[in-house]
């Protein structure tokens, strides 16, 4: 039968699965359009893994060779290491693990074969990436290229000093080894039709990038001598190169702002121009062109001159061989006014700034659009030529045709256009399947990270960089140029990665540590147990201390233990809790609460009192000294106190016993009101907390209040022999009950009290509202033995001091450890602990003796 989880417990988890940060993305995971987890990758190279490196970027991206090389990186923007000084080296970490793999990757295999035929028009990035995830879904895929070889615009444009041909092929190459057809050299609106296509096919991707270049309209610009950076980039990477050394001359004049422009100023020198200049509308800063591109331009010799926008080309220079061609580029100089659409500064013509330079050739690189003549009848077109979609699913005003990559966004990058590629993939499978849009995965949609994470305290690192060749070597080496990272250099760049996380809570926790990634699959696997317990798995909700820890820490605030308590009370209602190896809890409890151990009376004389001192359970199984010492204590300064013995019920409670802690609690009610007191001194945190929170009827105050407010038993006032066990100077460090663990007055009444003392205190790394709780909390020793053995000893060796603490369990717990711990009663009224610490292990029958002792000498009104 199906449990569902019950109101309490889905309120928690709801809240959990909800605000949990837990799964965020690292910001730069969150700003890659294919969402790497980066932040994995990294922490692999950093330990050396980097084959594991490699499987987790090819988990997203099948051409880790070819983007470690060129992808524009908008990941390293969103790196939150900028804010201490430069984002984390990504792209080139990705481009170590890829170029590192000496063995051929290892081929996905595809799906079972799907009887739908999907055509792609455009062996591009955005194409091959569409291929590749139907061709794994099982379906069969033709591709439809004009060209004759696989890579789009990254092979047919992009210079092979930074990209060579043989990355390029090893990649996209690996798509026919899947079983994708292409068909070289067929041109949509040539040799095939959209029409044909789509009554041949049932789906059909439009991927064909934009290949037309955007004109100057000035005149002159159809001179010979003048290009475009397609034009000329796509005959340099040509396979039969036209010879254009001798026409582009000696001095090269380049239009424009971005990566085409750069490219094609950079080829100029490899194709034998001495002098190379760069012409921008705009300011260096709203160039689109990557910084290190820039750089790189710079170091071979290219010069920039940015305010400058090209007015005519005049031609009228004569070669030697009789041909003609452009003398020189007549420009105007500009100022910036307002921004424009595009949120850069528009620039404004400066009139009379004429002037000349001298030229042999000018490139035109100032964008590209989508080519015009293959457009099929009746396909939707933007405003900007662009083929129209529906951003949601990519699909066209065709209903079974789609499209992605640069013919839909207009000049892009390969990153952008391989995630779109695999969205249209996606959606194209969900319409083939019949599923709601709906249906898309998560993964194509934008992300943002919800971490907060704060580098205040970072040191600065400086990024590591390739060390750049000379420059005459990058020109006439004729290679590439960029060496890529050595195996030191990645390491340390790894190093400099923050791990962009939220697991605050399980850093904190080991119960969380041991039972899942993240708080989300805790809550998964309580649903799990809810729904079927077995045995071994009804542990895990008893293993978690209650501590509230998680709470403290987690910037969201969400309490786990309170989601783990009210599953214990749902197993428990539903006959499946408490477990077996709670018994000795349970009848601890039966004990406990048991006549034999229980009193409760008026002090000596008086009839009714004003005040109850309620030591607990624990404290009176310690030590009667130190309740009687105690209780005489209080009385010398409020006469009018009585005296409960009674436990408040915190271990029937934490196990999620609800029945059953209502009927202690009634029962303890009914002692206080015998007293006839609503004023209550506790001694231990769990009744204050137990008491404080169930019976909000009664007034509870701590007795370590009482004391910093009467001042505590000075040594002058304890006898004898125990003045010579005090050891003033001694250094002692806090213990903080972790369910006091927001009770400053609490936590600074202890402090004073062992001050006065003459004591010193170093305080533990994780203090007051940051205590880790001692083990024992939420009973969990006893469903995980195991943590309970390393919880307790961590906290214990937590510092070298001995330490004090105020709760009896607690005091137990870290003593079983061998640590020497006192309670802080201790200190006042039995210091001998302090010399003897060999006492400080109780054997298990001892704390039945010591309660009883403490009844029987309460009850005759003596000191133990
Ligand atoms: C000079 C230059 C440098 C660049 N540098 C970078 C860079 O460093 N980093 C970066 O991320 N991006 C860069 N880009 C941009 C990047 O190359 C493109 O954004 C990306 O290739 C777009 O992929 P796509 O698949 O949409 O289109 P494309 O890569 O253009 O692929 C489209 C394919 O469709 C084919 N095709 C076209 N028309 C037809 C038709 N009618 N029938 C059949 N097939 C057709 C084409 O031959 C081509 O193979 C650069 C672009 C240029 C021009
Ligand atoms: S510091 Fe590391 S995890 Fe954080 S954003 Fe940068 S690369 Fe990603
Ligand atoms: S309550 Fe304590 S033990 Fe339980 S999950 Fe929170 S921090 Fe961990
Ligand atoms: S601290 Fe834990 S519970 Fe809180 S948001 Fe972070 S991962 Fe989630």
């Amino acid at each position: 039968m199906t449990n569902p989880l019950w109101p309490d417990t889905a309120n928690h988890a709801a809240s959990i699965l909800e605000r949990c940060l837990g799964n965020e993305p690292a910001h730069c995971q969150a700003a890659c359009p294919l969402h790497i987890d980066n932040r994995q990758m990294i922490a692999l190279i950093g330990e050396g893994r980097f084959d594991d490196a490699l499987a987790v970027v090819e988990e997203k991206l099948p051409f880790p060779k070819v983007l470690g090389r060129i992808c524009t990186r908008p990941c390293e923007p969103a790196c939150k290491r900028q804010e201490v000084e430069e984002a984390v080296a990504i792209r080139d970490l990705k481009r170590f693990v890829a170029d590192r793999r000496k063995l051929p990757a290892v081929l996905p295999v595809p799906g079972p074969e799907r009887r739908e035929r999907i055509a792609i028009v455009g062996g591009g990035p955005a194409g091959i990436m569409a291929a590749r995830e139907l061709r794994l879904m099982g379906y069969s895929v033709t591709v439809f290229e004009t060209g004759d070889a696989l890579g789009g615009a990254v092979r047919r444009y992009i210079p092979r000093y930074r990209l060579p041909r043989e990355v390029i092929e090893e990649e996209f190459n690996r798509i026919l080894e899947l079983g994708v057809q292409v068909r070289f050299h067929t041109r949509l609106g040539r040799d095939v039709s959209l029409t044909a296509l789509r009554n041949d096919f049932q789906a059909v991707l439009l991927a064909m990038g934009a290949h037309a270049s955007v004109k100057l309209n000035i005149p002159g610009e159809a001179l010979p001598g003048v290009y475009t950076a397609l034009d000329l980039l796509g005959r340099v990477n040509s396979d039969r190169p036209v010879a254009i050394d001798r026409a582009i001359g000696r001095t090269v004049a380049v239009i424009g702002g971005g990566d085409a422009a750069i490219d094609a100023a950079r080829t100029a020198p490899r194709l034998g121009a001495s002098d190379v200049h760069v012409f921008y509308r705009r300011s260096r800063d709203e160039m689109s062109a990557s910084p290190q591109e820039l750089r790189d331009a710079e170091l071979e010799g290219i010069r920039f001159h940015y305010l400058v926008a090209p007015k005519v080309i005049h031609g009228g220079a004569i070669h030697g061989d009789g041909t003609t061609g452009v003398r020189s580029l007549e420009c105007l100089r500009m100022s910036l006014g307002s921004p424009d659409d595009s949120g850069r500064r528009r620039p404004n013509p400066i009139p009379g700034s004429e002037f000349q330079v001298p030229v042999d050739s000018v490139v035109v690189a100032i964008g590209q659009t989508v080519e015009k003549d293959y457009w099929p009848e009746g396909l939707e077109a933007t405003p900007w030529g662009t083929v129209h979609v529906d951003p949601v699913t990519l699909r066209t005003n065709f209903p079974n045709v789609f499209a992605a990559g640069d013919v839909v966004r207009g000049a892009d990058t390969v990153v952008d256009a391989l995630a779109t590629g695999r969205h249209a993939a996606l959606s194209m499978d969900c319409q083939l399947r019949g599923q709601p849009l709906e249906a898309i995965p998560r993964e194509s949609a934008r992300w943002d990270s919800g971490l907060d994470m704060d580098p205040g305290n970072v040191a600065p690192e400086p990024r590591q960089r390739v060390p750049p060749l000379p420059a005459e070597y990058r020109i006439e080496g004729g290679g590439e140029v960029d060496a890529g990272f050595s195996e030191e250099a990645a390491r340390m760049e790894a190093g400099r990665c923050l791990s962009c996380e939220c697991r605050k809570c399980v850093e904190h926790c080991g119960y969380l540590a041991r039972h899942g990634e993240s708080p989300a699959d805790l809550v998964m696997t309580l649903a799990r147990i809810l729904d079927d317990p077995d045995d071994e798995a009804r542990r895990i909700p008893y293993a978690c201390n209650l501590c509230r820890l998680c709470a403290q820490v987690c910037p969201e605030g969400l309490d786990i233990g309170a989601m783990v308590l009210s599953a214990r009370e749902q197993l428990v209602a539903t006959g499946a809790g408490p477990l077996r190896a709670h018994r000795p809890v349970t009848n601890h409890q039966r004990w406990s609460t048991s006549r034999l151990f229980t009193l409760s009376r008026a002090p000596r004389g008086h009839g009714t009192c004003e005040y109850v001192f309620f030591p607990g359970c624990g404290l009176p199984g310690y030590s009667p000294r130190l309740v009687s010492g105690a209780y005489e204590y209080l009385r010398a300064h409020l006469p009018d106190t009585g005296i409960v013995l009674d436990c408040c019920g915190t271990p029937t409670r934490t196990l999620g016993d609800r029945a059953g802690f209502e009927r202690i609690r009634q029962r303890m009610a009914g002692a206080l009101r015998r007293s006839g007191t609503h004023r209550v001194i506790v001694a231990c945190p769990n009744c204050q907390y137990t008491i404080g929170t169930y019976m909000p009827e009664l007034e509870v105050t701590s007795l370590y209040r009482f004391m910093t407010r009467f001042g505590p038993p000075v040594p002058s006032a304890i006898q004898g022999a125990m003045q010579g066990a005090i050891r003033p100077n001694a250094v002692f460090s806090v213990h903080d009950s972790c369910v006091a663990r927001h009770d400053t007055h609490l936590h600074d009444s202890v402090r004073e009290l062992i001050r006065a003392m003459g004591y010193r205190i170093e305080e533990m790394p994780n203090a007051r509202e940051h205590a880790r709780c001692c083990g024992i909390g939420g009973m969990a020793g006893y469903a995980d033995p195991q943590r309970l053995t390393r919880a307790i000893r961590d906290r214990a060796f937590e510092t070298p001091h001995d330490i004090v603490t105020y709760c009896a369990g607690c005091r137990s717990t870290l003593a079983s450890s061998g640590k020497p711990t006192v309670h802080i009663l201790d200190l006042f009224f039995n210091p001998s602990r302090l010399a003897n610490k060999s006492k400080f292990r109780e054997g298990p029958l001892s704390t039945w003796v010591n309660r009883g002792k403490t009844k029987v000498h309460l009850w005759r009104g003596e000191r133990g």
